[in-house]
């Protein structure tokens, strides 16, 4: 990561100290490094405290927020809308939340221990399994 350059989405995750402790050590090291990156951080920071975004701004932050473990549930199923299915993968993935990543391991032990009806779907919640754990 010598580029320094980090979305909007991952830099605000950083500010809410919501991604992996291993990514939250990858962006500090970049923000020692990199005058221009502390700049960025140091706007996006006040712009969050002064509740001055955009509605753009408004709508990426409010994607940082936490699906209900029903959510994460029904994610797991391949039940959610494609929006919001979009919404927790990008969760789960791109910002890493590890409050989700600790609920959604949860429950894919708890669908390991269902009964037999739901047996079948478990080849699905084990590829995205693995899609899902890929840099923890
Ligand atoms: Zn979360």
């Amino acid at each position: 990561m010598s580029s320094h350059t980090y979305s909007h989405e991952v830099l605000l995750a950083y500010l809410a100290e919501q991604l992996p402790s291993e990514r939250m050590a990858t962006i500090e090291q970049s923000l020692r490094d990199s005058e221009p990156l502390r700049r960025v951080l140091a706007a996006l920071a006040r712009e969050r405290d002064q509740g001055g975004f955009t509605v753009g701004e408004v709508w990426r932050r409010e994607r940082l927020s936490c699906p209900t473990r029903s959510q994460l549930g029904s994610f797991l199923l391949g039940a959610l809308d494609e929006g919001p299915q979009e919404y927790v993968r990008f969760h789960l993935e791109t910002v890493g939340c590890r409050v989700c990543g600790a609920n959604l391991e949860d429950l894919q032990q708890a669908t390991a221990a269902a009964p037999e009806k739901q047996r079948r779907r478990r080849k699905y919640f084990d590829s995205s399994a693995g899609y899902l754990r890929r840099d923890s």
